[in-house]
């Protein structure tokens, strides 16, 4: 017993520093009191391994391994709650045996650059990344996916106005250091903790069955961490959302979401479907009647007047759009766009419906008030909300349940932490409003955090624990430039008032569409892209949108 005991404890001090110096203020590393000191101010370093230290025999590694790298027990360590099965019963046996194998980046050398870690690549992460100064910092990004997404654009591609590449940007290309430079890179994983002590990161492959084991775990330890992690779609814990609804966040919902709408096309054509089931097929409901829904419900408008209308003339009659909103669509925009937006809807043979949904069915939505309406398609987007990754962080929440920051956008809680876009908000101490949960909050969040890094990195404060007395400057300032939304038909909605009670210039018509058009133009990432978006919108003027079903 007392023998495990001790293998234990050996165990969590080998792993602790082996894998990265910045370990708690009363940890010891090979019996020297270790108290951290920025490189400059000090001669005191670390033991370490090799940058990559992925150990032979990694193979065996099992949750057991991974749980006792110091992951669980420490007291700033926050894990998801969605992914704790790694706290194992371990038999003394194996504690005293087992080696603690794992991959991961130690932490970095005080000759070394010091490492920015990156959590996500959406607007927040990759307007931060595009700006960061790589002579001074190498970066890690971890996401789940390998590109930024141009969500404005996102609802033209599940009908065909764009082709689905032309709204990814790859992240290398946002920031070739990723690629190129020997110490940075871009790892397909989620971050599933962080241990704020030790400064490290916890990560789960996005498996696809390739890789030795499963899950797959890796640890990353960092310098500085930027968490642009963003948000989920809101469900209310309504019945069946989930399983029988489509979301439209991501390229591959978008995809999805194309699929469906050409296979109901196709298979509602078929000898044998009743007048019902043809109606039902054809009926495309869009669940939210925010500037996502209405785009959306505009897009698909388009799409059945001008290519439903040309490609499937024995069905044309049965396609339906519904877009239910519970209170009013477009709420935050001006009350004269608002009435142009329903009545335009309208006339385009959107139905706009009041209502409130109960539940979900595979094949219809039940309405609080009893109401049944069959579907086809269901498309929900009612706003977004903490994930579960950010839910289960032990970090100050802002009002709403995101990570609370403070007005330089850093969790004041903790050293070396900064969060930003749809997963922060400011704490009620600070005195400032949660912002909108916006493209153009985020990308200002990452390029005002972005130069507060380089500022730091100049002056010496980029390792760990090294900020702490360096000013910081100006605070992050928000000044909304206004609201655009395209309803369909050459038509859209400009409000450039800055907050919903203020007074300012709104437009809605034809000469919305096209600074709404210009103005996506202007912010879309690379001249790829650029290129491609242009092209897609005069191809499909040109030739009508393509319904080839693929896969
Ligand atoms: C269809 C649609 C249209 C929109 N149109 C507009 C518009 O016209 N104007 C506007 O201002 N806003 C618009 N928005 C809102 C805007 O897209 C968001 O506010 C914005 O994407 C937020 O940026 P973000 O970087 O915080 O999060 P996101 O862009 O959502 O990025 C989050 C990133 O974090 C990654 N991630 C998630 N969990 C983890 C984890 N555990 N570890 C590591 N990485 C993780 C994700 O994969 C993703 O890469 C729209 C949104 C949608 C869905």
């Amino acid at each position: 017993m007392a023998l495990a005991r001790i293998a234990r404890t050996n165990m969590r001090r080998r792993s602790g520093s082996a894998f990265g110096s910045y370990a708690s203020v009363n940890d010891t590393f090979y019996g020297i009191a270790y108290t951290p000191l920025c490189p400059l101010q000090s001669n005191v370093y670390f033991k370490a391994n090799d940058k990559f230290s992925h150990i032979p025999g990694i193979k065996e590694q099992n949750h057991l391994n991974f749980s006792m790298r110091g992951i669980s027990g420490t007291p700033h360590y926050q894990h998801s709650s969605a992914n704790t099965p790694r706290v194992a019963e371990v038999s003394e046996t194996e504690l005293e045996h087992e080696e603690p194998r794992y991959a991961g980046l130690e932490a970095t050398k005080a000759s070394e650059k010091p490492r920015v870690v990156v959590l996500g690549t959406g607007w927040a992460a990759c307007r931060f990344l595009k700006g960061l100064d790589t002579e001074i910092y190498d970066v890690v990004c971890i996401s789940p996916r390998n590109h930024m997404v141009f969500t404005p654009l996102l609802a033209s591609t599940c009908v065909g106005t764009l082709e689905f590449r032309s709204v990814a940007e790859p992240v290398s290309q946002i920031q070739d250091a990723l690629a190129k430079n020997p110490n940075s890179y871009f790892y397909l994983a989620s971050c599933t903790g962080i241990d704020t002590d030790k400064h490290e990161i916890y990560c789960e492959v996005v498996n696809h069955g390739e890789l030795p084991y499963e899950p797959y775990q890796f640890k990353v330890a960092y310098d500085k961490l930027v968490i642009a992690s963003g948000a989920e779609p809101l469900t209310f814990g309504i019945k069946g959302v989930k399983e029988h609804g489509f979301f439209l966040r991501e390229v591959n919902h978008a995809q999805e979401i194309r699929k469906r709408l050409l296979l109901n096309l196709m298979l509602s054509e078929n000898p044998g479907i009743s007048e019902e089931e043809k109606k039902r097929l054809l009926h495309c409901v869009f669940i939210g009647g925010g500037p996502t829904g209405v785009e959306f419900s505009g897009e698909l408008s388009d799409f059945v007047m001008r290519d439903v209308h040309e490609r499937y003339t024995h069905v044309k009659d049965y396609v339906h759009v519904t877009l239910i909103e519970a209170n009013e669509i477009l709420s935050s925009f001006d009350l004269s766009l608002r009435q142009y937006a329903m009545k335009h809807l309208t006339k385009s043979g959107v139905h706009l419906m009041r209502g409130v949904v109960k539940e979900v069915h595979p094949k219809k939505i039940v309405l609080s008030d009893g109401t049944d309406v069959p579907y086809g398609l269901l498309v929900w987007s009612t706003g977004v909300g903490p994930s579960e990754f950010v839910k289960a962080l032990n970090f100050p929440k802002s009002p709403g349940g995101r990570i609370g920051v403070d007005e330089y956008l850093r969790v004041p809680s903790v050293e070396d932490v900064f969060a930003l876009g749809d997963c922060a908000g400011f704490l009620e101490q600070t005195g400032r409003r949660v912002l909108p949960a916006l493209a153009q909050v985020a990308e200002r969040e990452g390029k005002y955090l972005v130069e507060l890094f380089n500022k730091i990195g100049k002056q010496n404060g980029a390792k760990a624990f090294c900020s702490k007395d360096i000013p910081f400057g100006d605070p992050f300032v928000y000044r909304h430039l206004g609201s655009m939304a395209s309803v369909g038909r050459y038509k859209a909605l400009v409000d450039l008032r800055q907050s919903k009670d203020a007074k300012g210039v709104s437009l809605a018509g034809f000469v919305s569409w096209l600074i709404w058009r210009s103005a996506y133009l202007t912010r879309v990432v690379s001249w790829r892209n650029r290129f491609y978006v242009p092209m897609n919108w005069a191809t499909t003027l040109v030739f009508g949108r393509d319904n080839t079903r693929i896969g």
